[in-house]
């Protein structure tokens, strides 16, 4: 039996919808409108992707989108200035500065400086440590996409195995915590793991982000597996035409379909989730913010 197509775009479009409904609430209820500021050091031409798609939903979202596109050789100092800036701004209610950053600037030292409760992006250690103590936080944003995604596939996820490849802050670790939150029993692999294959047979649900390429081959899954591959990787498509490139996942798409009860496609899966749930972060910092219930909206 072939799995069937986890469509992250749809499910974004949905969320993007309701989170629209819900900012509309609060600007008529409340006259507050939520404010996300970005900010882009350089000119990474992923990242102005990245950046200019942030800008355009936030905006379709009701909500204030602000940009600051600053010089490749800006000082870290400088960028400080600017994220402590926008932590005083009253209408900036989340902050999120697009990374990576320049090789002189400390990514640790600049998250730590955004205020937690307008840390959208949920990497500031105050927030990480919310999610490890089951408590209330922001969330990553791709973690939380890719755990929604699961929910909303799998309904009730009590005593399910959950296989999660890689452990970074970004995304492994939070994805661990939050299907833990949902009473998963949960596997962390990484680059020292051994039998990786075993461990991902024996999966109800494997999530794969581990930055290389189709490194999850179909005879790693076993029949009825949800997948969920966060992986981006660009790779050359010399069969598309000349310099033509193509994103691929971490699993071997094709090969795990025939296996998988379901699966998220790359692209179009995972990662329409994560601007959405950065909207979704947004809304939720300026309920807090505004000592407003969040339920209230309507959401
Ligand atoms: P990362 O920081 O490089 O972490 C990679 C993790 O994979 C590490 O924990 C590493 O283990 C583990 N790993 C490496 N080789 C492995 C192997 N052979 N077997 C098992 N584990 C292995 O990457 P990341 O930031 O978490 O991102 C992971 C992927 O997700 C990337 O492709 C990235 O582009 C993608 N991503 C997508 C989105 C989205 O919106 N869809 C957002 C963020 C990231 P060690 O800890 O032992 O080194």
């Amino acid at each position: 039996m072939v799995g069937s197509i986890i469509d992250g775009k749809q499910h974004a479009i949905n969320l993007r919808e309701r989170i629209k409904i819900a900012t509309d609430n609060l600007i008529s209820k409340y006259g507050i409108t939520p404010g996300l500021a970005v900010v882009l050091v350089g000119t990474d031409p992923a990242s102005e992707i990245y950046v200019r798609n942030k800008g355009i939903q936030t905006k379709e979202a009701g909500m204030e989108s602000l940009e600051f596109r600053l010089p490749e050789d800006t000082s870290e100092e400088k960028l400080l200035k600017n994220v402590k800036d926008l932590n005083e701004n009253q209408s900036v209610n989340g902050i999120l500065v697009q990374f990576p950053v320049p090789e002189h600037m400390s990514q640790q030292r600049i998250i730590e400086t955004i205020l937690p409760s307008k840390d959208v992006d949920g990497l500031h250690p105050v927030n990480s440590g919310y999610l490890a103590s089951g408590l209330k936080g922001m969330v990553p944003c791709t973690p939380q996409g890719s755990a929604l995604l699961i929910k909303e596939t799998l309904g009730d996820l009590s005593g399910l195995h959950a296989v999660v490849l890689g452990r970074s802050n970004l995304v492994g670790k939070p994805i661990a915590q939050l299907l833990l939150k949902e009473n998963c029993t949960v596997t962390v692999c990484h680059s020292r793991t051994k039998n990786l294959k075993e461990v991902c047979l024996s999966a109800d649900i494997l999530v794969a982000a581990v930055g290389i390429p189709e490194l999850v081959k179909g005879d790693w899954i076993s029949p009825g597996t949800t997948i969920i591959d966060v992986g981006i990787n660009r790779l050359d498509a010399p069969e598309k035409g000349p310099g033509k490139t193509k994103l691929v996942g971490d699993v071997d798409y094709n090969g795990a379909i025939k296996n998988a009860s379901s699966i998220t496609p790359v692209p179009g899966g995972v990662g329409p989730m994560t601007i959405a749930c950065l909207l979704l972060n947004t809304l939720i910092a300026t309920c807090e913010q505004n000592n407003i219930e969040f339920s209230k909206l309507g959401f």
